[in-house]
């Protein structure tokens, strides 16, 4: 059967290479400018140029987003902008406004055309509208349920894109002004300060300074916070339902969440797509989720209005594992090479993770620590940025992680 595509974020060019490596068939990224995500990293012309022909390369469509809200006086900016990149055989663009659309449109005609999140499409009619102007795949609102979704994906004849995982935000994607407010960083300009995730305190108006705290039970109360979607359970019917692309949020997150979250999701796809009246979620991917950091999740508005259950009430995100090291080299004689992310110690119980769920586990030992002119010591610690050599489970390849899980007592 076909099945939609699995589309994923390519923050950096590192991350760019862990999502093809993990399974997506399409990332998407932005250039230095107009792309939201300002602090995602962000790539330079040159850096777009190698991401699109390492893709292609291997396979994988690439996006390029320019899904800002431009004011009037940044258009020559835009335009410039796009004449630069007008070059580069992005697979599409993602646009929000349709000012950016009319002039993508005048710069680059040939150039397909995805609308972002950030357009807010949430009904049938709206879905029609945008096909009406020529875009060639629409984002469906993270607000819709499954039967808008499915009504949708029946009315228009372009696929329909749906977000399966990552951050909610408690305002429609891109409407919230909290940011701007409390700090001056736009949501609409990609430099969201995440202010919904703080901790706020009651003050009565005819009493300035007294601030009283808002305590729901111990831990205080987020009021603004939301879970993070997951949709892994509802795959089935989002596949029944005939959506054309699956995308993962996260522009700004790590490569172990990356390379975690697609693992899941590429295995429980082509598991579908082998047998889709077999197919049962394994309780290993879901606890594999669980393992990366996220703030709890949910299934936001598929099912209905999320209410209460859609709330985080912890500060924190969680996570269970760290990333310790990424493979750079496997060698069978015990030499195989590892960029150190996180620290480490010689007796640590680690796991070395791959695409598709592979993983093994090995206790960390005979680790030499390279110098920069070539040299090996012995180390009983690693250390960030450092590059060791160390033996690894005959599994491991070039690109494999390798995390810490929480100790077992
Ligand atoms: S403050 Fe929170 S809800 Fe608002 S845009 Fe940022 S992440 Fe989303």
């Amino acid at each position: 059967m076909q099945l939609p595509e699995l589309l994923a974020p390519a923050g950096t060019m590192e991350k760019l290479t862990i999502a093809v490596r993990y399974g997506a068939d399409a990332v998407y990224l932005g250039g230095e400018q107009f792309g939201l995500r300002a602090m995602a990293g962000n790539f330079s012309h040159e850096a777009l140029a190698a991401a699109v022909a390492y893709c292609h390369a291997h396979g994988v469509r690439v996006y390029l987003t320019v899904n800002s809200y431009p004011p009037d006086r940044q258009l020559r900016d835009l335009e410039r902008y796009l004449r630069q990149v007008a070059g580069l055989p992005f697979d599409a663009y993602i646009v929000a406004d349709p000012g950016v659309l009319r002039l993508v449109r005048r710069i680059s005609p040939e150039r397909a055309l995805h609308l972002s999140t950030q357009a807010n499409t949430i009904n049938r009619e709206a879905a029609l509208f945008w096909q009406e102007q020529g875009v060639g795949r629409i984002n469906l609102a993270r607000e819709m349920t499954l039967d808008d979704i499915r009504a949708t994906v029946q009315a228009v004849t372009v696929p329909c894109e749906v977000f399966i995982h990552g951050a909610l935000c408690i305002a429609y994607s891109g409407r919230c002004l909290l940011s701007s407010a409390l700090t001056g960083r736009s949501a609409n300009q990609g430099a969201c300060t995440q202010p919904c995730r703080w901790r706020y305190r009651l003050e009565e108006e005819t009493r300035p300074g007294l601030h009283l705290p808002i305590e729901e039970d111990a831990t205080g109360t987020f009021i603004f916070n939301s879970k993070d979607l997951c949709l892994l359970e509802q795959l089935p019917p989002l596949l029944e339902a005939g959506v054309g692309a699956l995308k993962i949020e996260g522009r700004m997150k790590g490569i172990h969440y990356l390379a975690g979250v697609l693992r899941v999701y590429r295995t429980a796809l082509d598991t579908y797509g082998k047998d889709p009246a077999g197919y049962r979620a394994d309780p290993a991917w879901l606890e594999e989720l669980t393992t990366l950091s996220h703030r709890g999740y949910s299934t936001g508005f598929l099912l209905g209005d999320p209410r209460d259950v859609g709330q985080e009430y912890h500060a924190g995100y969680r996570r269970s594992h760290q990333l310790v090291g990424v493979v750079e080299e496997y060698r069978q004689d015990g030499a195989s090479l590892v960029a150190v992310r996180n620290r480490f110690a010689a007796g640590d119980r680690l796991e070395l993770i791959g695409p598709r769920m592979k993983q093994a586990t090995l206790q960390a030992a005979g680790m030499l620590r390279l110098d920069a002119e070539g040299g090996a010591a012995p180390t009983e610690v690693a250390h960030p940025n450092q590059r060791l050599i160390m033996p690894l489970p005959a599994a491991a390849e070039p690109g494999d992680l390798l995390r810490r899980p929480p100790p077992t007592d």
